[in-house]
């Protein structure tokens, strides 16, 4: 199927019918097939198991709401195995092996990533709704750069001598945390699980890793390769299930040392509450509501370019989604004109279909909390310039919706909607931006435009987020920290800020004088 909106606002939508057969076609073109074919099994201690309980979950296709594949539902016994094999490994061959050897694993499982690139970028796109250009443009080359990135990092992790007494010598060096879960979200599942599992395993950690039940696929198939390319059992476990029966049981396991999330903030005060029971480490990377703001002396041409990517890009369901668009009163008229032009004719459609730049949202009930939202916004007195409706009758498609007029005050324009949906609000001066970029629960991310150095400076300088574009949005990169505060989340991925988090510092004391 392919479903566009045109400049004239009209909505062209071929049969639903249509577009069940494409997504099914595109899977049976490859090997895929065969693979989803299998009932899909949790993997601890290197096996495929089916659940303790033997009940199993079905995972469908956004693009059509037809059943992609049949995922064991595990609960807390399977926790509980994996747990264990999961302390078995970290006792065993993982933290004991040479931190050179743990490397090359890891390299071996980026060649096989790479070898494996299509089927996995195919498997994502069904299972997230991705558009397969954007998995095959971010998502895969992400979690792979991610990976070789760690993989470096295996054998570089090292404390420091550190001066204190003439009579002794101390030192500091890195030890792995121990087990580690990984809950992740489904709107990166792929991207974001790596972001995860790479430094752990770099770090010498073993993981019990909670995909989104939504979206399990990847990180099974990923679990997969990672046994062919010489992991060893039991160091990465997968336990597919809800969130409130395996993520619950992972948080209040009491052997397990760290828990790293990525979700809302409403599960994330649940995770820090839950691991204070043995006083797990925590890292959380929460929401969003980030401001792209855009000054008169801009170049509102790429400015405006880059704020419909920054809200539409994998249908808005991106943490830092520029969700606000803060434009200054001189240039708003214009900028709400080329948003609205862009989002009319930005191609939706078939998420296997290379041409398609905006796939479905996940699931039906984030549809219809996202035309809860749009309905919230007109209600307010919002003025929905385009988008905003269900597309066909099949699958999570809505079109994607500017609202002007917006006021800051708004729900729109507080709340993280998570979907296609952007607020654009309007400024007088510097200040005033700055009061209303800053001006909701999270800390996550934040852009700004204009000519002006002296003034991007001072926006990145007084910003309340974790990054800050300027000229620019939406780039990520593994070498940057990443994570926000606030409402957006404790700590930071990436970079050397992702060693801190799975390593413990230890300080040893050498009395020189015996
Ligand atoms: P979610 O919080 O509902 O779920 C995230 C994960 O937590 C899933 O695996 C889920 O099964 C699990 N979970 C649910 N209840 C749990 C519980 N009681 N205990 C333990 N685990 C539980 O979030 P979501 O809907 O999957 O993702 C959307 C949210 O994630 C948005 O708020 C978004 O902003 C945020 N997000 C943040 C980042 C970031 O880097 N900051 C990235 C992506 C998504």
């Amino acid at each position: 199927m392919s479903v566009s909106t045109t400049t004239n606002g009209s909505q062209h939508t071929r049969s639903g019918e249509k577009m069940m057969s494409i997504a099914y076609d595109y899977a049976r073109e490859s090997t895929l097939e065969v693979w989803l074919s299998k009932p899909k099994l949790l993997l601890i201690d290197g096996q495929h198991r089916a659940s303790a309980s033997g009940r199993t979950f079905k995972t469908l296709d956004p693009a059509t709401g037809q059943v992609i594949a049949t995922v064991a539902e595990g609960n807390e016994v399977d926790v509980d195995r994996a747990v264990a094999a999961a302390r078995r490994a970290f006792e065993g061959p993982w933290r004991t092996m040479r931190a050179a050897e743990r490397g090359k694993i890891l390299y071996r499982l980026v060649e096989l990533m790479k070898r494996h690139a299509d089927e996995i970028a195919a498997l994502e796109s069904l299972d997230a709704g991705k558009p397969i250009s954007g998995v095959l443009r971010q998502d895969l080359p992400a979690a792979i750069d991610t990976l070789s990135y760690y993989a470096g990092w295996a054998d570089k992790i090292s404390g420091e001598v550190v001066s204190t007494r003439d009579d002794a010598l101390t030192y500091t060096i890195r030890e792995p945390v121990g087990v580690v879960a990984a809950i992740v979200p489904w709107n990166f599942p792929l991207m974001i699980g790596m972001w995860k599992i790479a430094p752990a395993l770099a770090c010498g950690c073993t993981i019990v890793m909670k995909p989104a039940e939504l979206t399990s696929l990847s990180a099974l198939r990923l679990g997969e390769l990672a046994l062919e390319a010489g992991l060893p059992p039991g160091v990465l476990n997968i336990v597919t299930g809800p969130g409130r029966v395996v993520g619950d049981a992972l948080v209040n396991h009491p052997d397990v040392d760290k828990v790293t999330f990525t979700g809302s903030p409403g599960v994330g005060r649940g995770i820090l509450r839950g691991a204070a029971s043995n006083f797990k480490r925590v890292s959380l990377e929460l929401g969003g509501k980030s401001a792209n703001v855009i000054f008169d002396d801009a170049d509102i041409e790429s400015a405006s370019r880059a704020a419909a990517s920054g809200i539409f890009f994998n249908a808005g369901q991106v943490c830092s989604a520029g969700s606000r668009v803060l434009a200054q009163e001189k240039v708003y008229d214009e900028v709400v004109e080329r948003l609205t032009k862009r989002a009319k004719t930005i191609r939706m459609g078939d998420p296997a279909d290379r041409a398609t730049a905006l796939g479905p949202v996940i699931s039906e009930r984030q549809m219809n909390s996202i035309l809860d939202y749009v309905s919230i916004g007109q209600k307010e007195g919002a003025l929905l310039t385009t988008g905003g409706t269900r597309i066909g009758d099949r699958g999570y498609f809505i079109s994607p919706a500017v609202f002007a007029e917006v006021k800051h005050e708004m729900r729109i324009s507080q709340e993280e909607i998570f979907g296609p949906v952007v607020s654009v609000i309007k400024f007088r001066d510097e200040a005033e931006a700055l009061r209303l970029a800053n001006g909701t629960a999270y800390s996550l991310a934040a852009g700004v435009w204009s000519s002006d150095i002296g003034r991007v400076q001072r926006f990145a300088k007084k910003a309340n987020a974790g990054t800050v574009w300027i000229n620019t949005y939406g780039f990520t990169d593994v070498r940057l920290p990443w994570g926000g505060a606030r409402d957006s989340g404790l700590g930071r991925e990436h970079g050397t800020a992702a060693i801190d988090n799975f390593t413990e510092p230890k300080a040893v004391w050498m009395n020189l004088n015996v």
